[in-house]
C-alpha cells in the first residue's frame, strides 16, 4: 500500500513511513555538486546502498555524477532499468547465477564489480563468455577496514593480471574503500586513517605501473572522510552515500559532514496510558536502530527510550503527545531504515510532491 497520495497534506500521510524533505534533498545535492564538481579531477560516484532510488539516483547524475555504485546486483539491475548508464558493483560476486545477471546487464550499461580472489575473476569471466559481454573489474585492496581486499601491493597486481588476461573482462582500476574510518568520531583519527590509506593506494598503483597496467578508476571514500580522499591524490571517483539524506549517526562526528537531515521517520501516537510516557507505531519493523535510538525532532524534547517490534516507547520529558498526534524522528542510520520501507514520501513544505519507489529492498539477491 501506497503510504500517501501526491497532492496530500502531510496530516494524511499513513505512518509509520519514511519523508524526504524536498528542499533540504536539493541543498544537499547542490553542496555535493559544488564541493566535487562535475568537471574536477575526482568525480562523485554515489552510493545507491542508501537510497535504492532511481530518482534519487538521476536528481545525482543530472547535478554531475559519473554513475553510481551498488552494492548488491538487484540494486544494479533495478539501476540499469531506472536508465543509469555506468554501475559499479563495490562488491565481489561468489556465485554463477549472480555472475550471470550481472554480465547480462553489461549489454545495457557500464558495469563493473570488484574482485579480492582468482575465484571471483573466473565466476565472471565464464558469465561474460556465454552472455557475450565484457564487464569491467576493480581489483579490491584492504586500505585499512580489513573487511575485503587483497593486500596492497604485488597480490593486487597479480589479480589484476589475472582480470586483464582475461578475454571476457576489461581491468577497470582498484576500490579502496575505507569503511570504518567513516565515523571516527575525532577528525584527526580519520584523517590519519586516510593518510594510510592513500600510502598503501599509492604503493600499489606503482606497482600496477611498472607492471604496465594502468587502473582508469580508483574508487573508494564515504560520506565522513571524502574531503580527505578528494585532496590526497590516488582517488579518481568518491563513493559517499549517506550525505544526500544523511543520519543521527553522522550527526555525531567531530566535525559533522555539511549536509541537513533530509530523511524523517514519520509516525503516529497509539498511547499515552503511563504519565510521562508514550508509545508510537514505529519500531524494529520501521526504523533501523544499529547506530542507536533515533532522535526525535517533534515534539521536542521526547527521547525516543526502546523499541519493541510495532512500538516505541517515548520518555515525554515535559512533551505533549495525544493519541493520533504525529512524531518526526532523525533515524539513527539511513541505509538500513529506508530498506525497510518500500516507498519515500517526498513533500515540500506541507505537501506531497512525489512518491518513489525503494527497489531492491531487504536482503536483495
Ligand atoms: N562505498 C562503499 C564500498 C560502501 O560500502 C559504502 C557504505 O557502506 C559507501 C561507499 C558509502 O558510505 P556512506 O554511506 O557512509 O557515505
Ligand atoms: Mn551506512
Amino acid at each position: 500500500m501506497k503510504p500517501a497520495n501526491i497532492g496530500d497534506r502531510l496530516d494524511q500521510v499513513a505512518t509509520p513511513s519514511l519523508l524526504i524533505d524536498l528542499d533540504a534533498f536539493e541543498r544537499n545535492l547542490d553542496r555535493m555538486a559544488s564541493l566535487v564538481p562535475a568537471n574536477g579531477k575526482v568525480r562523485l560516484r554515489p552510493h545507491v546502498k542508501t537510497h535504492k532510488c532511481v530518482e534519487v539516483a538521476q536528481a545525482q547524475i543530472a547535478r554531475g555524477a559519473v554513475g553510481v555504485c551498488a552494492q548488491t546486483v538487484a540494486e544494479a539491475e533495478a539501476m540499469v532499468a531506472g536508465g543509469i548508464r555506468d554501475v559499479l558493483l563495490t562488491n565481489q560476486i561468489a556465485d554463477a547465477s549472480r555472475a550471470a545477471r550481472f554480465a547480462a546487464l553489461a549489454a545495457h550499461a557500464t558495469v563493473a564489480s570488484c574482485a579480492d580472489d582468482p575465484r571471483h575473476v573466473a565466476l565472471l569471466e565464464e558469465a561474460a563468455a556465454a552472455a557475450g559481454t565484457t564487464p569491467g573489474m576493480l581489483v579490491e585492496i584492504d586500505v585499512g577496514q580489513h573487511r575485503c581486499g587483497v593486500e596492497p601491493g604485488a597480490q593486487a597486481v597479480a589479480l589484476a593480471q589475472t582480470i586483464a588476461r582475461s578475454k571476457h573482462l576489461r581491468f577497470r582500476g582498484l576500490q579502496a574503500y575505507h569503511g570504518s574510518a567513516q565515523h571516527l568520531r575525532d577528525p584527526d583519527a580519520r584523517r590519519t586513517a586516510i593518510a594510510a590509506s592513500a600510502d598503501a593506494t599509492n604503493a600499489t598503483l606503482a606497482a600496477l605501473r611498472n607492471a604496465g597496467l594502468e587502473a582508469e578508476i580508483v574508487g573508494g571514500a564515504g560520506t565522513g572522510t571524502f574531503e580527505l580522499e578528494q585532496q590526497a591524490g590516488p582517488w579518481t571517483e568518491l563513493q559517499a552515500g549517506s550525505y544526500v539524506f544523511m543520519d543521527a549517526d553522522y550527526g555525531r562526528n567531530n566535525a559533522p559532514p555539511q549536509f541537513e537531515n533530509v530523511l524523517f521517520v514519520l509516525a503516529t501516537c497509539s498511547s499515552v496510558a503511563r504519565a510521562g510516557h508514550a508509545v508510537i507505531d514505529a519500531g524494529l519493523k520501521a526504523i533501523a536502530f544499529d547506530s542507536g535510538m533515533p532522535v526525535i525532532v517533534t515534539p521536542k524534547g521526547a527521547v525516543y527510550a526502546g523499541p519493541s517490534d510495532e512500538h516505541g516507547t517515548l520518555d515525554l520529558n515535559g512533551a505533549l503527545l495525544t493519541i493520533g498526534a504525529r512524531v518526526r524522528m532523525i533515524p539513527g542510520h539511513c541505509d538500513p531504515t529506508v530498506s525497510l520501507h518500500d516507498w519515500l514520501v517526498a513533500v515540500r513544505g506541507d505537501r506531497v510532491e512525489a512518491l518513489w519507489q525503494v527497489r531492491a529492498r531487504g536482503p536483495a539477491l
